[in-house]
């Protein structure tokens, strides 16, 4: 009988970098990096065609065999006809029937108010759209209300609570978001007081604020019940001043540094805030800022471009100035991430076979948003729903839309990606920049999807080469950069 014959997987990858004696090299779909040297490269390139490991081991001084098993462990080295794809979606339907069990969700979003006191040219809730005949985002139509009832909050975190005790989980999170929560804020401290209650479950609370309207005595509530203050501040005053502005157009710089100081002056600082980039602030935005968080001992800044808006500037200039405040940042201790990270930390800490991954956790199915009158999406921002509370269940139904989004974007599933270099860590991006393209009056959205798919994988490239370059033997851990 013939032996079997095994091949290097054509969905290998490598990042070298002129100034590193080493390489990182990983699969495509299913990730695994390692670090690796000219002789290693050398090895793997004996299975560039079908070979038995007889024959192979027959070449080499050493035995081979621990090396080659391990690379066939990892799918660096596969058998010969090993279908990658089909091997995939089988572990993806195993996903799906976790969701279907209604195992997945680990933490909800209450959209507390769809309404915002500041007028950002770049936020979302306001982007004017074509649509092209699509239903408008629920903050686009005309709705009379604005504010998420306490009815309906108790109602969502009810169902919740449910979900975790079928499941025994006994840690839950819970985010006010949306456009302005604040200016619901007797909805948000009932929540608290009510989740105070449960003794069985204890809760992680976030909310995304400007601060604007954030008093004292709301500060010490979010304070007391360490409700995590995710917030932003686009620059020093001209950057910050030129993109976040009150209804009249005024800058607000000034006014959240107020707010940065109340926090501390009740003794619960901030960790950070987030930076969002666009054509109006990207000049005007620079080190400072960094500078600013760091003065105030800050350990955590997320910082995000405004992708759709920016195409006018070269990747290549996009992409330089992040790893400049990412260095820039870690010099100081400070954490610094964004949506544009994603890819390499998917890469640097999931095996993806053997946890369920993709893009974030909205498009992993772990989480669920509920809209402020209950209907229920998978993140924040995303215009698409897929049930409401009063039928909760039937958003785990097999044909439903809550597994139909997690199913086709499940990466190794579009064929738009095929073959990209970042295929399995992108598994096709942010689920809402996809959304805000296709609704947009654009030239033409394909030059928009190659300008964000360009501009995420010469990131990721970018970030793995610094990682080459600090010599590190481990990977960075998992962190969630998204908190929509
Ligand atoms: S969305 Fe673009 S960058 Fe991401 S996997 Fe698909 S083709 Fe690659
Ligand atoms: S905004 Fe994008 S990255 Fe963030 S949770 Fe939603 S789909 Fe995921």
């Amino acid at each position: 009988m013939e032996k079997q014959k095994y091949q290097l997987s054509p969905n290998l990858h490598i990042i070298s970098s002129h100034k590193s004696k080493t390489k990182m090299i990983y699969h495509t779909l299913y990730g695994n990096p390692r670090i690796i040297n000219n002789e290693g490269l050398r090895f793997l390139n004996l299975f560039r065609k079908p070979v038995t490991i007889e024959k192979v081991s027959k070449i080499c001084d050493e035995d081979p065999k621990d090396i080659i098993q391990e690379f066939i462990e990892i799918f660096f080295i596969t058998k010969l006809g090993f279908d990658e794809k089909k091997f995939l979606r089988e572990k993806r339907e195993q996903q799906l029937i976790q969701m279907q069990k209604q195992q997945t969700i680990d933490r909800i979003g209450l959209a507390i108010s769809d309404s915002c006191n500041l007028r950002c040219a770049h936020c979302i809730h306001f982007q004017p759209t074509t649509n092209f005949g699509k239903k408008p985002p629920t903050h686009q139509q005309t709705i009379s209300q604005i504010n998420m009832t306490w009815k309906t909050a108790k109602q969502c975190i009810d169902q919740y609570i449910v979900l975790m005790r079928k499941h025994g989980k006994t840690d839950g999170k819970i985010h006010f978001g949306n456009a302005e929560p604040l200016i619901n804020w007797p909805t948000i401290k009932q929540a608290l007081k009510y989740c105070e209650k449960i003794n069985d479950i204890s809760f992680e609370f976030s909310i995304n604020t400007n601060l604007i309207l954030m008093t004292k005595q709301i500060a010490e509530i979010l304070k007391k019940y360490q409700v995590r203050i995710a917030t932003s501040l686009d620059g020093t005053k001209m950057a910050n001043d030129a993109i976040r502005i009150t209804k009249n157009g005024r800058g607000t710089f000034s006014d959240i540094i107020k707010k940065f100081d109340l926090l501390e002056k009740i003794g619960y600082p901030l960790d950070g805030f987030s930076i969002t980039v666009t054509k109006e602030n990207f000049e005007l935005i620079n080190t400072d800022i960094l500078d600013l968080a760091i003065k105030r001992k800050m350990t955590s800044i997320a910082f995000d471009y405004d992708l759709i808006n920016l195409m006018h500037v070269p990747v290549e200039q996009r992409v330089s100035k992040l790893i400049k405040f990412k260095e820039y940042a870690n010099k100081y201790g400070i954490d610094f991430f964004g949506t544009w990270d994603s890819p390499f930390r998917n890469l640097t800490s999931e095996n993806f076979l053997s946890t369920n991954y993709a893009f974030c956790a909205a498009v992993q199915g772990k989480s669920l948003e509920f809209n402020i009158e209950g209907s229920i999406k998978i993140c924040g921002h995303t215009t698409t729903t897929v049930g409401h509370i009063n039928n909760f269940n039937k958003i785990f139904d097999k044909g439903g839309d809550l597994i139909q989004i997690v199913k086709n974007r499940f990466p190794g599933t579009n064929e738009y990606c095929s073959g990209c270099k970042i295929e399995g860590l992108c598994g096709g991006q942010c689920h809402v920049t996809r959304e805000v393209v296709s609704r947009s009056v654009v030239r033409s959205q394909e030059d928009f999807f190659a300008d964000m798919c360009n501009f995420y994988r010469r990131v990721t490239e970018a970030l793995a080469i610094k990682y080459l370059l600090s010599n590190k033997t481990t990977m960075v851990g998992n962190r969630q950069s998204c908190a929509l």
